[in-house]
C-alpha cells in the first residue's frame, strides 16, 4: 500500500534523521522534506506562541499544511507536550504522539508513547554556578539550553544554546538588563536527543501499527483501542477492576475483536478484589 510512494515529514528541527531510516525500511516509502515550512506557527515550548489545539489536532494540521506544500498524500508529523507525569508524581514526562495521514487511502493512523525519559526542567537562576549547576544535570552540552531574560514590559529570549561560553556571556548579559533570568531545556528534537530517541521509537511503534491489519477489510492501522474490566477473582469469583480483555476496533470497517485474558492468566489475585480486600 505504502512502497515507492513519497512521504512527507512535517518537521523543520530534524525529526527526518530518525523517522526516515526507519519507515523507509519499514514502509518502503521514500521520505522528502517540506521547504518553507514554519511548524513553530502551531506552537512553541518556550511560551512566545501558544497552542491552540490538542496535540493530536496540531500534528494533523502540521501534516496536513507539509502535504499541501509538497504534494505528498502521505504525510508525517509528532507533536509532544510536556509536564508533570499524569500517573507518577513528581516526574516530569514527555507524552508524545506521531500521526501518519495517507489522503489516497482516507487512513489517518496515531501512535502515542508517554515517556519518563526527557530532561525538561526550568529554573530561575541568580549566579554562574546556579546556571552551570542547572546546564550539568540536563545533559547540557549535548542538550541545548534557553536563557529568558523577563521583564515586566518584554521578555529576551535566546533558544538553542550549545555552547559554554556563549551560555555564561549571554547569561550576564541578560542579567545585566532583566528582573529575573530563567533557564529552561530546549525540548526542539534538534536540541534535544533524549527526545529524539523518544520520537525514534514512536517511528517503530507506528510501522508496527501499519502492518497490523483488519482481519476483516485488510486495512493497516488495526489495534488495540479499549480494554474491558472483570477479571474474576480467584477466591470469590466476583469481577474485579482488572483487565480481562483487549478490543480492537477498526476504524474503516467497524470490525470489532476481543482478546480474552492478555495479561496471561483467567483470574486475579484476591488483593486487587474489592470484596475480598476492600
Ligand atoms: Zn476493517
Ligand atoms: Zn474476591
Amino acid at each position: 500500500m505504502f512502497k515507492d510512494r513519497r512521504l512527507v515529514i512535517a518537521t523543520m528541527h530534524k525529526k527526518e534523521q530518525v523517522i526516515a531510516p526507519i519507515l523507509e525500511s519499514g514502509l518502503g516509502v521514500k521520505c522528502i522534506l517540506p521547504e518553507h515550512f514554519n511548524s513553530d506557527q502551531w506552537g512553541t515550548f518556550s511560551g512566545e506562541i501558544e497552542r491552540k489545539h490538542d496535540p493530536i489536532e496540531t500534528a494533523r494540521q502540521k501534516c496536513l499544511k507539509a502535504m499541501e506544500l509538497t504534494g505528498c498524500d502521505i504525510g508525517i508529523a509528532s507533536e509532544g507536550s510536556f509536564g508533570p507525569h499524569p500517573s507518577i508524581f513528581f516526574i516530569q514526562a514527555d507524552d508524545e504522539f506521531l500521526l501518519l495521514i495517507d489522503s489516497k487511502n482516507n487512513i489517518e493512523i496515531v501512535c502515542r508513547e508517554l515517556s519518563t525519559k526527557t530532561n525538561f526542567n526550568s529554573k530561575v537562576i541568580q549566579t554562574e554556578k546556579e546556571l552551570l549547576d542547572f546546564a550539568l544535570m540536563v545533559g547540557f552540552p549535548s542538550h541545548g539550553l534557553i536563557l529568558k531574560g523577563i521583564n515586566d514590559d518584554q521578555n529576551t529570549i535566546h533558544k538553542g544554546i550549545i555552547d559554554q561560553d556563549e551560555l555564561i556571556q549571554l547569561f550576564n548579559q541578560l542579567k545585566q538588563h532583566s528582573l529575573r533570568v530563567q533557564v529552561e531545556t530546549d525540548m526542539r528534537a534538534i536540541y534535544n536527543p533524549t527526545r529524539m530517541s523518544v520520537i525514534e521509537v514512536l517511528a517503530r511503534k507506528l510501522v508496527t501499527k501499519v502492518h497490523s491489519t483488519c482481519p476483516h477489510c485488510e486495512m493497516p492501522g488495526f489495534d488495540i483501542t479499549d480494554f474491558r474490566a472483570g477479571l474474576s477473582c480467584s477466591l470469590c469469583g466476583m469481577p474485579t477492576k482488572s483487565t480481562i480483555a483487549h478490543i480492537s476496533v477498526c476504524s474503516h470497517c467497524g470490525f470489532t475483536k476481543e482478546d480474552l485474558f492478555p495479561n496471561g492468566k483467567t483470574t486475579e489475585d484476591p488483593m486487587y478484589c474489592d470484596r475480598c480486600n476492600p
